[in-house]
């Protein structure tokens, strides 16, 4: 027993498994307590804040100001911090554990990035502060930009895009202009079958119809379906690089000349670039237009954690389309193109009111200067590297979807080794909450049956991945031993056990009603 030196037993000799069906009897979980809705507390006729009373002669809003209390909950300052800290207790944040969500590129947020972005020279501008007094700001849009462009070897760039989808619409909205203004205006977008969802949701919001381009064997664009789907109807191809499949597409450059043969551009989904930042500029593979998630490839938090940004750089036959506003060096220092008139005329317009996220802007440009060039290139390379090796530490007990060769910076297993154990991709997913680690990205894609999407990315340690690769091969044996009640009601350890995902997303409760017991009483009137 190993004691500390005060002599209290720090680690029992042996710990005794979780005694099935054990429930605590206030719903409190370990130190985690059970916390309800905030609209549920007992906090109706308290306020956090002590503000002066207000002197107002009246009110300029007329019959609209408000007659009766407008129901907010009220909790006083410690009770709002509890609530909130308990809130985020029970979900899952990369700042715990390895978040291997495939796809996501769920990356160490360096708390750099976080200092740098609340510095109050960006984070308290208002975004219609005259241009003069924001250079600073303009200067960091504009070097981000030159990096960006630098990067992706490619002349043009819209920051303003504020996700990855968005960053698809900005690129597609360009691609659409450019034919508008030769007088063709197409039809048809190619995608292929392994696409993320937002390429063809986005190729028919811009009222475009799509067709598939089937995948080889080995998990690439099929060359010969893409040709003989390529047409002077073709707007454009939507192809992912390296693909969702975790591998790059060996025929790119073929992939471009086809497609510009036909005089159609081509639109690559820029989410994975993670795997080839500093090695591979796109524009030296004939892309045209390609967004790049700052959240994922330049470490923004995203997904529950902070919103997105979606850049969007583009070859010299779309940039006079880019949306404004851009960045200019005018006379009297850096100036903002907000107008599309003049030299701006043939941009399509504008994808948001104002410049994009801001805030990310500061911490994706704080990430590249404190990696510079080689440590960028670095990321890509262990990104990579980190794949391969959860790829061959789980090769024996899994089954890899593409075994041949290696993979970028995700690995790709099917459900082929689950097969008769009666544990399928949700279950097996699911008991992974139970061991502590977020699920993989789960049947996506979809050209894979019942798909585990592994991305470690760049900032685990081997130490990190080794307990994650552990977690995985246990259960892998379990499931293969027949231990199937582990999996069927997994999570058994979560706040909440196995959710209806479909209902909820299909069908979200998006209002709160009192229940009985819980009505909203008015703040005590002086
Ligand atoms: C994440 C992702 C997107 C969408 O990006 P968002 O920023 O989530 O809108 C598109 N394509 C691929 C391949 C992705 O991984």
């Amino acid at each position: 027993m190993t004691m500390q030196t005060v002599g209290r037993p720090t680690r029992p000799e042996d710990v005794q498994p979780l005694a099935t069906g054990f429930a605590s009897l206030t719903g409190g979980r370990g130190l985690l307590q059970d916390e309800a809705l905030i609209f549920e507390r007992d906090g109706w006729n308290k306020t956090g804040v002590d503000l002066p009373e207000a002197d107002l002669d009246g009110s300029d809003l007329g019959d609209l100001a408000r007659a009766a209390p407008i129901g907010l909950p009220g909790l006083s300052e410690p009770e709002a911090m509890r609530h909130y800290v308990r809130l985020s207790q029970k979900n899952h944040a990369i700042d715990l554990a390895l978040y291997p969500l495939g796809s996501c590129t769920m990356k160490h947020n360096p708390r750099l990035n976080e200092k740098m972005a609340r510095l109050a020279g960006f984070a308290d501008l208002h975004p219609m502060a005259p241009v003069s007094t924001v250079q600073g700001a303009l200067a960091l849009m504009d070097r981000l930009s030159h990096w960006l462009k630098t990067l992706t070897g490619m002349p043009a760039v819209a920051l303003s895009p504020k996700a990855g989808a968005h960053g698809e619409l900005c690129g597609l909205l360009a691609i659409r202009a450019a034919h508008e203004a030769k007088g063709d205006p197409r039809r048809r977008v190619l995608v292929p079958t392994s696409a993320h969802g937002t390429n063809p949701a986005t190729a028919a919001f811009v009222g475009y119809s799509v067709t598939e381009i089937a995948q080889t064997d080995d998990g690439r664009v099929d060359l010969a379906d893409l040709e003989a789907k390529l047409g002077p109807d073709v707007a454009a191809i939507m192809v992912t690089n390296p693909n969702t499949c975790g591998l790059f597409e060996r025929d790119i450059i073929e992939i471009a000349r086809l497609t510009h043969a036909v005089g159609a551009y081509f639109y690559c989904d820029g989410a994975n670039f993670n795997a080839i930042v500093g090695r591979v500029r796109p524009g030296d593979l004939g892309v045209d237009a390609m967004h790049i998630n700052l959240h994922k490839t330049f470490s923004t938090p995203h997904g529950g954690g902070g919103p997105g940004a979606g850049p969007v750089v583009l070859s010299e036959a779309l940039a006079p389309f880019a949306p404004a506003p851009w960045v200019v060096h005018g006379p009297e220092g850096l100036t903002l193109v907000e107008e599309t008139v003049g030299e701006a005329a043939q941009a399509f317009g504008r994808m948001s009111a104002f410049h994009g996220q801001m805030g990310m802007f500061v911490r994706a440009y704080a990430y590249m200067r404190s990696h510079g060039a080689d440590g960028l290139r670095q990321v890509a390379e262990d990104a990579v590297l980190n794949a391969n090796y959860i790829k061959a530490r789980l090769s024996g007990a899994m089954t890899p979807a593409f075994p041949d060769g290696p993979c970028m910076h995700e690995a790709l297993f099917d459900d082929t080794w689950l097969e008769g154990t009666g544990v399928t991709t949700l279950d097996f997913a699911k008991a992974l909450i139970d061991e502590g680690f977020h699920p993989m990205t789960m049947y996506f894609p979809l050209v894979v049956h019942g798909a585990m999407l592994i991305e470690p990315t760049e900032t685990e340690s081997k130490q990190e991945m080794d307990r994650f690769c552990e977690a995985l091969l246990a259960l892998a044996q379990a499931a293969k031993a027949g231990d199937v009640d582990r999996f069927k009601g997994a999570p058994y350890l979560a706040p909440l056990r196995r959710l209806d995902e479909t209902l909820a997303a299909r069908k979200p409760r998006l209002t709160w009603k009192p229940s009985s017991g819980v009505a909203p009483a008015p703040l005590a009137a002086e």
